[in-house]
C-alpha cells in the first residue's frame, strides 16, 4: 500500500518517467573522401554551417520527444537541400549526364525499412524512402514506379534541372576525360563516390533509427545502384545499433557492411567503436574499397571510422551542443571510451 502511494507520488513528480528516459543523441555524416586541398575556406565554412543546421534541426525533434526517425529525416532533408553534398540538390552526374538518386531509412525498434533507387525528380529522396516504409507494403521501389508512388503520396517532385550544379557537371567532364584516357577510377584525386549524407538517432524512448541519401558515384552507368538504399549494406538499424555508410558502395554491398557492424554489436557484444572500425577500416580496405560510416548504439555510444582524407561528420549528445569535424586530426566521440549502459528501468 505504502509503496504504491510512493509510486504515484514519484510519477506525479516525473521522477519515474525521468528514470526511464534516454538521453537523445544524433549523429550525421556528409560523406567520406574529403580532399584537403580541394576545400576552400568558403566551402569549409558552408559545409560546417549546413552540418550544424542539420544537427540542430534534427536534435530539436528529439528534444521535443519525437521518434528517432523524425530526427533522421529532418537532418537529412537539410543536407539534401544543400548543394555542397552529393544528395538531393548537388547530386553527382551519371555517365549520361543525369542525376539518379538513392535513399533508405530503417527503424531499429520495429525493423521496418523503406528505400528508393534511381529516382530523378524527387526533391527529397529520404522523404520518399520514409513514405515507402510507412505507407506501402514494400521495402524498395525504383525509378519511374517510385516516382509514381511519390506523386500519390504528395511528395514534392521537381524538374530534373533542379539537382544540377556546375561543380558536379565539371566532375563528370573530368571523369569522362579519364575514361577516354583509360585512367584508373580509384585515383584519390578523382574518386567518384564521395559526399553521401546520412543520420542515425537515439530518441528519448531508447529507440534507434537511421537513414542515408546519395546521388551515388560520378559517371555511374547502366542504372547502377550503390549500397546506400540496400538495407544491410549502406543502411541498417536494429534495437542495439544503427549504421549509415559512405564510401565505395560496391564494397559495402559485398561486405553487407552496416548489417555486419550491427551483428558484431548485437550478436557478439562488441563495443560499437571496435565493430565499426573492423568492418570499415579492415574488411573493406582489405578488399580494395574505402570510405567511412557513422554508427550509434542504444547506450548513446558513437563510432565514426573512416580511411579517407576526411569525413564530414557531426553529433549532438548529452551536452546538447552541435559538434562538426572534417579531418582525421579532429577529435570525435570514436576516440572516447564507451559510455556506461543506461538503466532502462526505474527498479
Ligand atoms: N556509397 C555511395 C555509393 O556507392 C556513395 C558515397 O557514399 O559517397 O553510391
Amino acid at each position: 500500500m505504502k509503496s504504491s502511494c510512493l509510486f504515484v507520488a514519484l510519477a506525479a513528480l516525473g521522477v519515474i518517467a525521468a528514470a526511464h528516459a534516454t538521453t537523445p543523441v544524433l549523429v550525421i555524416h556528409g560523406g567520406a573522401g574529403v580532399i584537403r586541398r580541394d576545400m576552400t575556406p568558403a566551402r569549409e565554412k558552408a559545409v560546417r554551417a549546413a552540418m550544424t543546421k542539420a544537427l540542430q534541426d534534427g536534435y530539436a525533434q528529439l528534444k521535443a520527444g519525437k521518434p528517432a526517425i523524425d530526427a533522421v529525416t529532418t537532418a537529412i532533408t537539410v543536407l539534401e537541400d544543400d548543394p555542397n553534398f552529393n544528395a538531393g540538390k548537388g547530386s553527382v552526374f551519371t555517365h549520361d549526364g543525369k542525376n539518379e538518386m538513392d535513399a533508405a531509412v530503417m527503424d531499429g525498434d520495429t525493423l521496418r525499412a523503406g528505400s528508393v533507387a534511381g529516382v530523378h525528380r524527387v526533391k527529397n529522396p529520404i522523404l520518399l524512402a520514409r513514405a515507402v516504409m510507412e505507407h506501402s507494403q514494400h521495402v524498395m521501389l525504383v525509378g519511374d514506379g517510385a516516382e509514381a508512388f511519390a506523386k500519390e503520396q504528395g511528395i514534392a517532385l521537381v524538374d530534373p534541372a533542379y539537382f544540377r550544379t556546375d561543380e558536379r557537371w565539371q566532375q563528370l567532364q573530368k571523369a569522362l576525360k579519364e575514361d577516354a584516357e583509360k585512367k584508373p577510377h580509384a585515383d584519390p584525386d578523382t574518386a567518384r563516390h564521395f559526399g553521401t549524407v546520412g543520420a542515425a538517432a537515439l530518441d528519448s524512448e531508447g529507440h534507434l533509427a537511421v537513414g542515408t541519401s546519395t546521388g551515388g558515384m560520378t559517371d555511374k552507368r547502366w542504372g547502377r545502384v550503390g549500397d546506400s538504399p540496400i538495407i544491410g549494406a549502406g543502411t541498417y538499424a536494429n534495437a542495439q545499433c544503427a549504421v549509415s555508410g559512405t564510401g565505395w558502395g560496391e564494397f559495402y554491398m559485398r561486405t553487407v557492411a552496416a548489417h555486419e557492424i550491427c551483428m558484431k554489436v548485437s550478436m557478439l557484444g562488441e563495443p560499437i567503436q571496435r565493430a565499426a572500425a573492423e568492418v570499415i577500416n579492415q574488411e573493406i580496405p582489405s578488399m580494395g574499397g574505402n570510405g567511412g560510416a557513422i554508427a550509434l548504439d542504444n547506450n548513446g555510444n558513437i563510432a565514426m571510422p573512416f580511411n579517407t582524407d576526411g569525413m564530414f561528420r557531426g553529433w549532438i549528445g548529452a551536452d546538447g551542443v552541435a559538434h562538426v569535424a572534417i579531418y582525421d586530426n579532429e577529435p570525435d566521440p570514436s576516440n572516447q571510451p564507451p559510455a556506461p549502459a543506461q538503466s532502462s528501468s526505474a527498479e
